[in-house]
């Protein structure tokens, strides 16, 4: 009898424990079913984005339902930081990594049909690049995250950024003090591509090539088609590799399974090619202006400076006035070491074909990502939201810009998963 009592009394303690432990070694499980909970209001909450779109600078409404949602998770809000921005911080009780987490909220004027059936409300404005998605993604996270938080031993910081799509919202964020706020040790966040809806898309150092418009200026004694048939061939000698076609043309090859960037043999990797070359004269100045796209960073840096030299042993030297870059699309460029982390985080706990690895670098496309990025280590994913059997396409500004709403729950369950994690590492 004693005995039996003994054996009741192992097996209850046991089975306590192991309950105990699922409950602590396990939260991935509870943060797929609780994304699962809360999907159809995401969806709601998404639409209501999609219906209430606002350019950049403009975010007023969306930052507003923004914060108000953190609040009601009973996050610490800040709002109006550079502009719209808004942060949202989540404090785990104990030692642990601080992680951010950021998302877009700007949408873009067009006048472009839309062809879903909840339509901006907002006339020639539309979320055509997908922000009302990513902002949908920032905010389930935060839920969930919420829920973790007993779990939870680091502090997650959410940053909702405005005028993402004109370059600025990221300055202006961090010169408003926005690290004086916070102080990550880590920052991740997403863009929707153009990829399979289930799929999460990743790849160090950068996503894409570094676009510069390029600007030569000389005095008015040069002769005029000379010049510019010489100024033609020095660029074209910096060509390798150009990627051939419209930028239309080339776009779409982006999500082609060989050409493409899924795939090892792209042709998208180590390029240099021009675009759009013009000489023209404004009073007493001749302006050679043309946009290149370049895969290296040394080499972007070295081009205006390599010219300058051929020009000046030219015969248009004592024509010659400056040389310089006038416009620079940003790339983000991601830590090597953390991109390897996140591939192997989102194994443990998820399908591992969700992951796929990215190569070579897309042209066309800027994020200003970068500008934490050169702050903090961080990695930029891409999120895949097309379903061709449905005919989606997610490319973000494509006309036909549609996404498979199911993205908004494969975003939320992998990068809670993942955020939590790092916010748990020591
Ligand atoms: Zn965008």
């Amino acid at each position: 009898m004693k005995q039996r009592i003994l054996l009741i009394v192992l097996f209850i303690v046991t089975v306590t424990l192991s309950a105990q432990s699922n409950k602590n070694t396990n939260p991935h499980q509870e943060i797929i079913n609780q994304t699962d909970e809360i999907y159809e209001d995401l969806v709601n909450i998404r639409r209501d984005l999609h219906m209430h779109p606002e350019i950049s600078k403009q975010e007023k409404r969306t930052s507003k339902v923004v914060a108000d949602y953190l609040k009601g998770l009973g996050l610490e809000v800040k709002i109006n930081i550079g502009g719209n921005g808004v942060v949202g911080i989540l404090k785990g009780g104990k030692k642990g990594k601080k992680i951010a987490w950021r998302a877009d909220m700007d949408a873009i004027k067009t006048n472009v049909p839309d062809l879903v059936d909840f339509k901006s409300k907002n006339e020639g404005v539309r979320h055509i690049c997908g922000h009302d998605v990513h902002t949908t993604i920032g905010l389930g996270i935060a839920n969930i995250l919420s829920k973790q938080k007993e779990n939870i031993k680091g502090t997650v910081y959410f940053i909702f950024q405005p005028a993402e799509e004109t370059y600025t919202g990221a300055k202006d964020m961090i010169n408003d003090g926005l690290f004086d706020i916070i102080k990550p040790d880590e920052i991740y966040g997403l863009h929707i591509g153009p990829e399979k809806v289930g799929t999460i898309n990743f790849k160090a150092n950068e996503l894409f090539a570094y676009q510069r418009s390029l600007e030569v200026k000389f005095k008015p004694s040069a002769n005029e088609n000379e010049l510019e048939n010489f100024m033609n061939t020095i660029l074209k000698g910096y060509e390798r590799n150009p990627l051939k076609g419209s930028p239309l043309d080339i776009i779409n090859s982006i999500s082609d399974p060989k050409k493409g960037v899924a795939s090892k043999e792209t042709i998208f990797k180590d390029y240099f090619f021009v675009e759009g070359t013009k000489l023209s004269k404004v009073k007493d100045t001749m302006f050679f202006n043309a946009s290149f796209f370049e895969t290296n960073a040394q080499n972007t840096r070295e081009i205006p400076i390599k010219i300058k030299k051929q020009i000046l042993n030219s015969k248009f030297k004592d024509s010659f006035i400056s040389i310089g870059y006038t416009r620079a699309f940003a790339t983000p460029i991601n830590d090597p070491e953390l991109t390897r982390i996140a591939k192997q985080t989102a194994d443990n706990f998820y399908d591992k074909d969700m992951f796929n690895p990215l190569h070579g670098q897309i042209p066309y496309f800027g994020e200003d990502f970068i500008f934490y990025q050169q702050k903090v280590p961080g990695v930029f994913f891409f999120l895949g939201a097309s379903n061709i059997e449905k005919g989606i396409n997610s490319m973000p500004h494509s006309p036909n810009f549609v996404v498979d709403e199911k993205a908004i729950k494969y975003g939320v369950q992998c990068f809670a998963s993942l955020i939590f994690e790092r916010a748990n590492s020591i």
